[in-house]
């Protein structure tokens, strides 16, 4: 498994996650996928990944990593930018490849069993910390 590629997807998961522990009022699926996306680009360019990927979701890999650019340079996402990224994320929708459509794939198109990245990822973590955080 392409290490960069499971960090990308663990930060855009873990985008969700703040999203939802946090309920930012108001935020629908489209904004909150936008989100994600633009946190795993801010991780593949600051990783030194300089191209943006298509990974079958069009021009959605673009717009989120000219996105990205923005929050690495710790300035504001402009509009239009932003707009973009949303764009994007809507015409997956519309095309059914998104949200109630098939899995997100890894690089090699595979369909990517989330549960089992999850069971992989704890099972990691707790290797390395063996005892649990108290909360
Ligand atoms: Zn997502």
């Amino acid at each position: 498994m392409d290490p960069l590629w499971l960090e990308a997807v663990v930060v855009h998961e873990c985008t969700h996650a703040v999203q939802d522990w946090e309920k930012v009022p108001a935020l629908d699926v489209i904004h909150s996928e936008a989100d994600a996306y633009i946190a795993e680009w801010v991780v593949r360019r600051s990783r030194g990944q300089n191209e943006a990927v298509a990974r079958g979701q069009g021009d959605l890999e673009l717009a989120a990593f000219n996105a990205a650019k923005f929050v690495i340079e710790n300035k504001p996402v402009s509009e239009s930018t932003y707009r973009q990224v949303v764009k994007e994320i809507k015409k997956l929708y519309t095309n059914g490849k998104f949200g109630g459509g098939p899995n997100p794939t890894d690089p090699s198109g595979k369909p990517i069993d989330q549960k089992k990245v999850i069971e992989g990822l704890l099972g990691t973590l707790y290797r390395y910390f063996p005892h649990p955080i108290a909360w």
